[in-house]
């Protein structure tokens, strides 16, 4: 048994998996909880005779428990606002997503609006984008916009109407009305077209995006509430600006945060931000850098971003997609040749930064860059290169080399990788996403979901990073699939090494902190396809129980 301090525990699970997620996987029977911290592990008899009269002893029936998850890169506010209507991730045909707009529209007033977002087209089993034809029937007195998402969105006849889009509407500058074959508006709106119905949308999603503070506190706290309920007790909330560090506060000081949060402050390649100099100011004036804070709320990584979307085609690259016979231009968000410049002002006041890259030419320069400032003046910052779709071997050997964190979201693989056969040639598919490789030449991976982006169950990425399936089936190749094991490990482990917090979570020894999942069933020796029915039964943050299902 091994054991942290002495005093009665109050929650023990016993009869269980527990995964320690320590370098050699080992698996305990039981573990205790003591105040915030994990107070020992051990065989069941050991444990539950370390039980007071007050301890609650759990039975988990042989399931695992493991460290709670760290959902290292995410967007937990704008999750929060996806929320508030309907999250469209999973839904396997436009016929269901129209029966569930019709659940929704029913229980609301006539004339409210409903809204959601996260669809791609090749999750519906119609292999099409929804229309407002489809949608129509199922909302007749509600406007209804559904974000794709990326770049599009699909509004209802009502929503329309009330942007005042008519066949005669011309199409804006930089975006596009769909248009049916008499050429009446079909409910999509494309690229800039978007802004006509978000102009008059009531709320959320149609306000400017940093709209007031109260409706940002409000989202964060919907979202935490939904996160705990898939076992994430740990975010990296990516791209902040002062409006939103100011709502994590404010809650964190009325002790009203249920999870533990690393903010990631905008800096260059953010045309959102609110103010540009103000990671200028964080880095310059204030004399802050990544893990100023405490347990529960930190300064993370500054978020910079080269390129744009994979099924955008805006990743920068040496490849072409499927019937492309040249590589199309489009803007990159910050200046390549200032790069290098900027990482290194970072690297050398102490800030890791976190930098957004799809395709391999950003990757390398993003790696370039840093190793650059790690070669210049070598220290440990917890750089990260976010998504990290493909890698070449040298870089690869960069990364692992100045300790180039790999941040990727096998939960892209789950809801887009049965469209890239349109899209990716065979190469691209197989070498997407290169977990295997980047393990196997030391890169630390952290998995994440990046909600909203993608849907915020764990499990479904998970399932991923180890079969390499979509949702519908379709196999990227199992070149890069990783085990079970290695994607909990990224999964928890990960993101707390991330933030240089590996010493207190990410695992379950005795004296981290007591987040721990108890799940619905066992991960040692599961089947892959089951994984992705994997469910949260109780999520336990500080010792304490923040989510039970009845
Ligand atoms: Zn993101």
């Amino acid at each position: 048994m091994r054991h942290s301090h002495c005093a009665a525990p109050q929650l023990i699970l016993y009869n269980a998996c527990v995964h320690i997620v320590d370098k050699e996987n080992t698996v305990e029977q039981a573990i205790a909880l003591a105040g915030d911290r994990v107070l020992a592990i051990g065989t069941d008899a050991e444990i539950l005779a370390l039980a007071g009269p007050d301890t609650r002893c759990i039975d988990a029936a042989g399931a695992s428990v493991i460290p709670g998850i760290n959902d290292s890169h995410c967007h937990m506010w704008e999750a929060g606002m996806l929320m508030e209507g309907i999250i469209t991730f999973g839904i396997p045909s436009i016929a269901a997503l129209a029966e569930e707009v019709g659940r929704r529209t029913a229980q609301m007033q006539p004339g409210e609006w409903l809204q959601g977002g996260g669809w791609i087209e090749s999750q519906f089993s119609e292999g099409r984008m929804p229309t407002r034809h489809d949608l129509d029937p199922y909302s007749p007195n509600n406007p209804v916009v559904l974000e794709r998402i990326f770049s599009t969105c699909c509004a209802n006849s009502a929503a329309l109407q009330a942007a005042g889009i008519t066949r005669d509407t011309p199409d804006p500058a930089g975006g596009t009305i769909g248009r049916d074959e008499n050429g009446e508006p079909n409910g999509l709106l494309f690229r800039s077209a978007k802004q006509l119905v978000r102009d008059v949308m009531p709320s959320a999603f149609g306000d400017s995006k940093f709209g007031a503070g109260h409706q940002i506190t409000m989202a964060i706290q919907r979202a935490q509430d939904d996160f705990l309920r898939y076992g994430i007790t740990s975010v990296m909330e990516a791209g902040v600006t002062p409006s939103m560090i100011h709502a994590y506060q404010r809650l964190r000081n009325q002790e009203q945060l249920k999870l533990r949060v690393n903010l990631m402050p905008c800096w260059h390649g953010f045309a959102i931000n609110e103010d540009e100099d103000f990671s200028d100011r964080l880095i310059g004036e204030l004399g802050l850098s990544s893990g100023f804070g405490d347990e529960w709320l930190r300064i993370g990584s500054l978020k910079m971003a080269i390129d744009g979307g994979l099924t955008s085609k805006t990743s920068l690259r040496t490849w072409k997609y499927v019937g492309d016979t040249t590589i199309e231009e489009f803007p990159l968000r910050l200046d390549l040749d200032r790069l290098p410049g900027w990482v290194q002002e970072a690297h050398d006041g102490d800030w890791g930064v976190g930098i957004h890259v799809m395709g391999d030419v950003a990757v390398r320069k993003a790696a370039e860059a840093i190793y650059g400032a790690y070669k210049a003046n070598p220290g440990d910052r917890r750089h990260q290169l976010i998504h990290c779709y493909y890698v070449d071997e040298d870089v690869r050997a960069m990364m692992a080399e100045a300790g180039i964190i790999m941040a990727a979201q096998a939960a892209f693989i789950y809801n887009e990788a049965d469209g890239y056969p349109k899209l990716l040639p065979e190469a691209q598919q197989r070498t997407f996403m290169p977990l295997r490789s980047a393990l196997d030449a030391g890169v630390v991976v952290t998995l994440s979901t990046d909600i909203p982006s993608a849907h915020h169950n764990p499990f479904w990425g998970m399932y991923s990073a180890v079969t390499r399936k979509g949702m519908h089936g379709h196999c990227l190749g199992t070149e890069e699939a990783i085990t079970v094991e290695e994607a909990l490990r990224a999964m928890t482990w990960g993101g707390a090494y991330m933030s240089r917090e590996e010493n207190i979570k990410g695992t379950l020894e005795p004296g981290m902190l007591a987040d721990v999942v108890l799940l619905d069933r066992s991960l040692v020796g599961i089947e892959a396809e089951a994984i992705r029915d994997v469910q949260v039964c109780m999520t336990v943050v500080g010792g304490k129980i923040a989510f039970e299902r009845a």
